[in-house]
């Protein structure tokens, strides 16, 4: 099925679904320590919580266009969240070009890394906060 389509499609099939997979997953890092909904509260910043408009949470396009500042208040948005969405993109485009069953392997330890850094930087270990 997907050899009919251009890889350049796949690619950013790929990367898009990566992006918005590990933005999720981050969300997820931050939200599961602290007892918070992962599945309908809107994302808010965790400075001034103001919430985070639809337009400034798409994954890579969000952080780019505010240049890592809150919009609101302006504080910085940590550059690991950019990180994170830039492993994810580049994960998902190369296992969607690889193949589509890689994808469920990488999306399955893709859960691993957020869990592990919830653990590290959760609400008792005094670090850096984000959404
Ligand atoms: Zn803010």
């Amino acid at each position: 099925m997907l050899a009919s389509v251009p890889t350049w499609i796949c690619l950013v099939i790929g990367g898009a679904v990566g992006a918005a997979l590990a933005s999720w997953l981050s969300a997820c890092a931050y939200r599961i320590p602290r007892r918070m909904n992962i599945s309908s509260d809107r994302s808010i910043c965790p400075h001034c919580q103001s919430q985070i408009a639809g337009r400034d949470n798409v994954p890579l396009f969000g952080w780019l266009m505010l240049r890592g500042r809150c919009r609101t208040c302006h504080e910085p948005i940590p550059r690991r969240e950019l990180a994170y969405e830039l492993a994810g993109a580049a994960v998902g485009a190369v296992a969607i070009f690889i193949h589509l069953y890689l994808l469920v392997v990488i999306a399955i330890a893709a859960i691993a890394i957020p869990l592990a850094l919830a653990a590290k930087h959760g609400p008792e270990s005094g670090q850096e906060d984000s959404p």
